[in-house]
């Protein structure tokens, strides 16, 4: 572990590891047709686009420059670790990163209060470099590298579908486009994310073809008829967890029959700190044991809506 790590080690578990401790007290067992722990690890792809939430525009315009290049950096290392790997990883993608520059029609345009902007142009600052804005080539080498991997759809344009400007016809507007233009890239997106996990118009996912989506709490939502709403699960990231405490959490889950569903974005991962050799492969690679041991399972959004609704799924 490079000092950076350990320190942060360190300080949290002098503070009492307080994150872990409220990830393990959250789990809860996964629904009953399911009859093992269920593993799901989810890479929150965005770029530029999911930064704009912050109500400071300076701050955001910063914040969103560092993580959009973060981003970009980390996106090959970490794709050819799950390639080498070959270890299933969840990636929910903006429908932006399929097409920055869609036209988003009158009326079905998310312009909170509190965004002085437009809310779906390219930021002015980051014109200049194509990798932060255009999703495309992420795309291309998503589907040629990982043809197997699971795309959700993370929406459109990173809206707040619990703000009060998030009208219906936004969302609908936001929910369709992001999974028409995912398709129009040869993605079949089955399971939805909340930009922040934001959970919203719940209603609009099964007309627009999604059986699940990743919820906003603790707990599942499974009735019949209705998109089926997972645990929120939790945000995982090597400076704020370390690989004992997430193999604690896991050992925790197996237990409980528990969702173990951290997710990410590319930013948190810092090649610098050798995350991808220190934490990453050697926790999906604790997560392999143990599914060889058969005391989970690991399934994407679409496995569990066909485990938990089989004559509701195609
Ligand atoms: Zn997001």
């Amino acid at each position: 572990m490079t000092f950076k790590r350990s320190l942060q080690a360190a300080l949290r578990s002098a503070r009492g590891g307080g994150y872990a401790r409220r990830i393990i007290e959250s789990l809860r067992p996964v629904p009953e047709p399911l009859p093992r722990a269920v593993f799901n690890f989810t890479i929150d792809f965005e770029l530029c686009w999911g930064t704009a939430f912050d109500h400071d525009p300076r701050h955001q315009a910063r914040q969103r420059a560092l993580s959009s290049e973060a981003q970009a950096r980390n996106f090959e290392p970490f794709v050819r670790l799950l390639e080498r790997t070959g270890f299933p990883v969840s990636w929910a993608v903006l429908g932006k990163l399929a097409d920055a520059r869609h036209a988003v029609p009158e009326g079905a345009r998310f312009r909170p209060s509190w965004h002085p902007g437009d809310w779906y142009a390219v930021p002015e600052g980051l014109l200049h470099d194509e990798r932060l804005w255009n999703g495309e080539r992420y795309l291309d080498s998503l589907r040629a590298t990982l043809p197997s991997a699971e795309i959700l759809s993370h929406g459109y344009a990173h809206i707040d579908y619990r703000d009060r400007a998030a009208t219906e016809a936004v969302a609908r507007a936001d929910i369709t486009l992001g999974r028409r233009l995912l398709e129009s890239r040869g993605f079949r997106p089955e399971g939805f994310v909340y930009p922040c996990n934001k959970v919203g118009h719940e209603g609009l996912l099964r007309g627009s073809g999604f059986k699940i989506a990743r919820g906003g709490g603790p707990e599942w939502s499974a009735a019949p008829g209705d998109v089926i709403l997972s645990p929120v699960g939790f945000w995982i990231s090597p400076g704020a967890l370390s690989l004992a405490d997430f193999k604690r959490i896991v050992d925790h889950a197996i237990e409980l029959r528990a969702f173990v569903h951290p997710w990410m974005h590319l930013v948190e991962c810092d090649l610098r700190q050798r995350d991808l050799q220190d934490f990453y492969r050697p926790a999906f690679d604790s997560v392999r044991e143990h599914e060889a041991r058969g005391e989970l399972e690991i399934l994407n959004f679409g496995g569990i809506a066909r485990r938990l609704a089989p004559l509701d799924v195609p």
